[in-house]
């Protein structure tokens, strides 16, 4: 299936809604969830967060990607909530196994004594296929490659706040390539060896590290050793065509070379931060605080009681953990030299 024109707007919006505040051409964007049948029921209530607070006014595409064929009643009950169009596409076996070289001994051996050290998915094979696809394959599926921009979206989310102008177009404008809305600290028992297999390539690709870039997000050190920051990938908004440049492609080649995927447990999160921070510029990385957000265990509500009200949000400003010690939201400000939203004193603990 053909993308859908990049301008106009969609036909399935219903008339008498308001217009996108900040109107002109539609971007070339979609939503996408990789997601299992199983999902249905969850997705099925992200996408209708998402609809009501942002999508109803636009009409963006949905892609779902799966490792299985979707099942009629997932693509007829998600077709039924998503205002723009709707693909479905199944991933290629390549995109979700073992590559050749990963010692299937060495690999079983590290999941059963993650097992044992009860680290979370640490037992899992599936988990670690679907976290290499959303490192490194899920823009280059057929599907994906239609598009120029993208907002995943996760089963059981929660939106927050009216998210009243066109994000896709607000990165565009602002020159941004990559997006988050909570930031945290990983668990280091999943990824001991990522920083050295990211120095490796670092030394190997000095022509992919970007000038000005955020190093100062993930080391304390000049890049010595990782701080284990990152920002949650479960909500992303970014740009295809950096995903897909040599830049990004040579280090998840490098990663997935390195077998960290199989020997440890390393997670899309870390895996899009650090590339962000280091092949990107700073400034073409956003914090957007006004999108408000929840994903199990945590929520960004937006600091600034005038942002809450005028975007109704109905989010309790207590759970926000952008200010709270395990965040990593403040060190984001700091090295960007932003100020912190008034009234995050308030929230810190
Ligand atoms: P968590 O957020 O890290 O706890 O992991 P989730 O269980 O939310 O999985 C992350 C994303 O991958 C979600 O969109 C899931 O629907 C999807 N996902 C996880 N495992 C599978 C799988 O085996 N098959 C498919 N198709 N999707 C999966
Ligand atoms: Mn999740």
């Amino acid at each position: 299936p053909a993308a859908t024109g990049v301008t106009g707007v969609t036909p399935n919006i219903p008339s008498g809604l308001p217009p996108a505040k900040d109107g002109g051409p539609r971007m070339n964007a979609t939503f996408v969830s990789l997601a299992r049948n199983s999902d249905l029921w969850e997705i099925a209530r992200s996408i209708r967060q998402v609809e009501d607070r942002f999508n109803k006014k636009f009409g963006y595409d949905w892609v779902f990607l799966n490792d299985k064929p979707f099942d009629a009643t997932f693509k007829k009950v998600t077709k039924s909530l998503v205002s723009g169009n709707t693909y479905y596409g199944e991933i290629p076996k390549e995109h979700w196994s073992f590559p050749d070289h990963i010692d299937q001994d060495k690999a079983r051996k590290v999941r059963e004594d993650m097992a044992q050290r009860k680290i979370i998915y640490g037992d899992s094979v599936s988990y670690r296929h679907m976290c290499r696809f959303e490192s490194g394959f899920f823009f280059q599926q057929e599907l994906m490659k239609n598009y120029e921009w993208y907002w995943r979206v996760e089963p059981s989310i929660e939106l927050f706040c009216d998210i009243d102008y066109d994000a896709f177009k607000f990165m565009a404008d602002n020159k941004k390539k990559y997006s988050f809305v909570l930031s945290l600290y990983e668990y280091v028992e999943t990824i001991p060896t990522l920083w050295d297999s990211t120095k490796k390539f670092m030394k190997a690709h000095p022509e992919h590290i970007a000038e000005g870039n955020s190093m100062g997000f993930l080391s304390d050190d000049g890049g010595d050793t990782y701080n284990h920051c990152h920002m949650w990938s479960n909500f992303e908004i970014g740009n295809l065509d950096w995903l897909r440049s040599k830049a990004y492609t040579d280090y998840f080649d490098a990663l997935d070379q390195d077998g960290g995927f199989f020997y440890e447990r390393w997670g899309d999160a870390p895996v899009h931060s650090i590339a962000a921070a280091l092949l990107l510029k700073k400034e073409e990385i956003h914090f957007f605080n006004d999108i408000a957000y929840y994903h199990v265990p945590f929520t960004h509500c937006p600091t600034g009681e005038k942002t809450r009200l005028d975007l109704k949000c109905h989010c309790n400003p207590k759970d926000n953990f952008d200010w709270k010690g395990y965040s990593c939201t403040s060190r984001f400000f700091e090295i960007n030299g932003l100020e912190k939203p008034e009234g995050y004193e308030n929230q810190q603990d």
